[in-house]
């Protein structure tokens, strides 16, 4: 078993798409380990964002995810990085394959509904990111 962070972005989150989400993904094997509803603040967005900084869509970026409520979430499956990098779909909606959650729900290449890690170990410092050791502790796997 591994684990993986997901965060169910703003447009998602304000289109009422959230739980819908969730269930395509319980439905593709994924538990949920750990949940939570936030709002980022700016310099939690730009940190967590901070290998993008150089990138012209920073500023964008930053803007958009501090824009309403997200869902963070520790996901739960066998081989649950590529498996939830492959259910969500590229980063573009346009490019995304039938069935994927972007396709479904994303609206743009920077409004696309959801995010995941793209290795084990930025998966475990995601979840740090988001949740305590505390919160962690039960859900390994
Ligand atoms: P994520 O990291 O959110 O799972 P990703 O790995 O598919 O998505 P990255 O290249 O890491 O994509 O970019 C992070 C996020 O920045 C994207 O999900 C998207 O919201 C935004 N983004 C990336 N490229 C662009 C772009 N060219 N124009 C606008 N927004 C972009
Ligand atoms: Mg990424």
């Amino acid at each position: 078993m591994e684990q993986t962070l997901t965060i169910i972005k703003p447009d998602a989150v304000a289109a009422g798409n959230a739980a819908r989400i969730l269930a395509l993904l319980e439905e593709k094997g994924f538990r949920i380990r750990a949940i939570r509803m936030m709002r980022l603040s700016e310099a939690q967005a730009r940190e967590f964002y901070a290998v993008h900084r150089e990138r012209p869509f920073y500023e964008s970026l930053v803007r958009f995810m501090t824009s309403g409520p997200v869902i963070p979430a520790v996901l739960e499956r066998e081989n649950a990085v590529a498996a939830l990098r492959e259910a969500i779909g590229a980063t573009d909606p346009a490019e995304a394959a039938e069935g994927t959650v972007r396709k479904r729900f994303a609206e743009s290449k920077e409004r696309n509904a959801i995010h995941a890690s793209d290795s084990v170990e930025n998966a475990w410092r995601e979840a740090r990111f988001f949740f305590s050791e505390a919160d962690l502790l039960g859900t390994a796997p």
